[in-house]
């Protein structure tokens, strides 16, 4: 029997990748390369979709739909997260997929952007068919990924367990083990110290660097709410917490908390690793993940999905800075909203890109076969990070546009280049 709800019947997420061309659209306009290039970065390279039976506890066989997709390949190997979720489809991967051809190359990283989704909830499976169901995805997946081709890592409802186990799929095929198969795995097999806090981390650095340019902010005990409380929401928070940031606000799927006096993010943290989810924590005022965005605050840190704050929603923010965990919470017309209120937006491709950052330090330590220390790892973060802003910073004076247009910029100019240098094949 195909169960019906894991086939990608809906094209909910047409928006994500309406959202990624449209930003491309605008930036290109500021750049005088070639119409035929420009055509060229707008399309992915090569899309893949795979359809496989997992045999579920009970016995029966049921059917799945998973894909990959390379959208660019010029400056190396694809590189991108794979995600679990009954929302994926092909066109939020092909958005996903995109906006990772620009982070990477936003970030000075030797890498093209891919992306990959299975349409499944993962919490509505046993550990042992949610294992079932990566082994069968990632033998699929052979023919299109490799260490110097392209390399999976964990996005939206999947994490380093799952890695292990794509990693170990692929070391099993080809008969040897190949740690450099994936990024994002546990450390015990070739994972990189700090990866896992990396994206949070990254996000926070890239707002104490918005923080300190804004005059309004500068000097303030800042009240921060962040949406989403998976691997980057709550790492932000913690990371956040740690520097002294007042975190007001936080939400998972299931809803929200609002305390204006400030959340213990430790005992947060706790709770969620107890329960699974942050329902029933009784510290703070109960609100839904919609009103969570318009509360009162200095800084909002949408990291839960995309397309979150749109044309219904932009004008009741009241935080006059908010710093992309998520890929694509902004919609084209809220950002147009936002910049007109004086909102600044500090982009995805910049705020959250700490975490394929890590992921290239993670490649690159099983390459060599040489790890770093922690310490190590956060020191070339965080410079990373900086160095990412400073430039996107100088290229929105450069042409007079906002973060993201100039965030678009700088990575499409890169690629640009790469293609023009490279020349077209044959
Ligand atoms: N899924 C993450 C992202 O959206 C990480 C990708 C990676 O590490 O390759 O940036």
């Amino acid at each position: 029997m195909v169960a019906a709800y894991n086939m990608p019947v809906q094209t909910h997420n047409t928006n994500a990748y309406e959202t990624a061309l449209a930003q491309f659209d605008k930036a290109v306009r500021f750049l005088s390369i070639p119409d035929g290039v420009a055509e060229f970065l707008r399309y992915p390279r090569r899309e893949f979709t795979v359809n496989f039976p997992v045999k579920r506890d009970d016995g029966s066989m049921e059917m799945f739909t998973g894909y990959r997709v390379h959208h660019n390949t010029v400056l190396g190997p694809s590189k991108g997260g794979i995600r679990y979720s009954l929302a994926v489809d092909m066109n939020e991967v092909r958005a996903l997929a995109m906006w990772m051809s620009w982070k990477c190359a936003l970030a000075g990283l030797p890498y093209g952007g891919a992306k990959g989704g299975v349409v499944v909830d993962p919490r509505a499976l046993s550990p042992r068919e949610l294992e079932s169901l990566t082994r069968r995805y990632a033998a699929e997946l052979i023919p299109v990924i490799s260490p110097h081709a392209d390399i999976p890592a964990p996005d939206m409802g999947t994490n380093p367990q799952i890695m292990a186990w794509m990693m170990d799929t692929y070391s099993m095929t080809v008969g040897y083990s190949v740690p450099a198969i994936v990024t994002g795995k546990p450390v015990n097999i070739g994972g990189s110290l700090g990866r896992n806090e990396a994206t949070g981390r990254g996000v926070i650095t890239a707002m104490t660097e918005a923080l300190k340019r804004s005059e309004s902010l500068n000097s303030r005990n800042i009240r921060i709410i962040i949406q989403g409380f998976g691997n980057v929401g709550s790492n932000a928070a913690a990371r956040a917490a740690e520097l002294g940031f007042t975190i007001v606000g936080v939400s998972d799927v299931f809803g929200g908390i609002y305390n204006p006096n400030g959340l213990d993010i430790r005992a947060l943290r706790a709770y969620v690793a107890d329960s699974g989810d942050l329902r029933g924590y009784a510290e703070g005022e109960l609100v839904s993940n919609s009103e969570l965005l318009t509360l009162p605050c200095d800084v909002l840190i949408p990291a839960a999905m995309e397309g979150q704050i749109t044309r219904d929603n932009a004008d009741k923010v009241k935080a006059q800075l908010i710093v992309e965990g998520a890929n694509g919470p902004t919609t084209t017309e809220a950002d147009d909203i936002l910049n007109g209120r004086g909102v600044v937006v500090v982009p995805d491709i910049l705020a959250n890109a700490g975490g394929v950052i890590v992921s290239y330090f993670e490649w690159v330590q099983d390459l060599q076969a040489f790890f770093w220390d922690e310490d190590e790892i956060f020191r070339q973060l965080d410079r990373a990070m900086v160095r990412t802003y400073e430039a996107t910073e100088h290229t929105a004076e450069e042409y007079e546009v906002d973060m993201r247009t100039a965030a678009q910029i700088y990575a499409i100019k890169r690629v640009a280049e790469a293609v023009m240098t490279r020349g077209f094949y044959p």
